[in-house]
């Protein structure tokens, strides 16, 4: 069984016990969840890796606009599982491409993609401890 983090970001709060349920129905257990809003300075932390990009300001202005529920997700092949649920990083773009994913149908533009999921083992880690530092990984 492998972990990996998600976030539900502010654009589809209101949207969350639907994801949740999704969620479930694809298999994953959720292990831990947490709602928080993210000061600017934590949403450039969690982002760092986009520092000195063009959409970074508007990035963190954006994940830090509104509560977001961050969630432990466990099964077999869960990052890259949740992954290909979520679909393509551009919401416009997934619409056209993967219209089941949960970006096409929850994300709003091509920044606002509705949810978050780790791209590695390193980085679920990471974004794991980021959310919950207690957590025994
Ligand atoms: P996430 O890390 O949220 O799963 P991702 O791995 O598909 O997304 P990244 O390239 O890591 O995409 O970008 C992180 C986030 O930054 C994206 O989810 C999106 O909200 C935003 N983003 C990425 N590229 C752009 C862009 N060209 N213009 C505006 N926002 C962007």
């Amino acid at each position: 069984v492998e972990r990996t983090l998600a976030i539900i970001k502010p654009d589809a709060i209101n949207r969350a016990e639907e994801v949740e349920d999704i969620i479930l129905k694809s298999g994953f257990a959720i292990l831990q969840k947490r709602r928080v809003t993210l000061t600017p300075e934590q949403a450039s932390d969690f982002y760092v890796e986009h520092y000195g990009k063009l959409f970074f300001p508007s990035l963190v202005a954006y994940m830090s606009s509104g509560p977001v529920i961050a969630l432990v997700l466990a099964r077999d092949h869960a990052i890259s599982y949740w992954r290909e649920l979520i679909g393509p990083t551009n919401t416009l773009k997934a619409r056209q491409t993967h219209p089941d994913c949960l970006r096409a149908l929850y994300g709003t533009d091509d920044q606002r993609n509705a949810l978050h999921g780790s791209d590695s083992f390193t980085s679920s880690e990471r974004e794991i401890r980021f959310f919950f530092p207690d957590s025994i990984i």
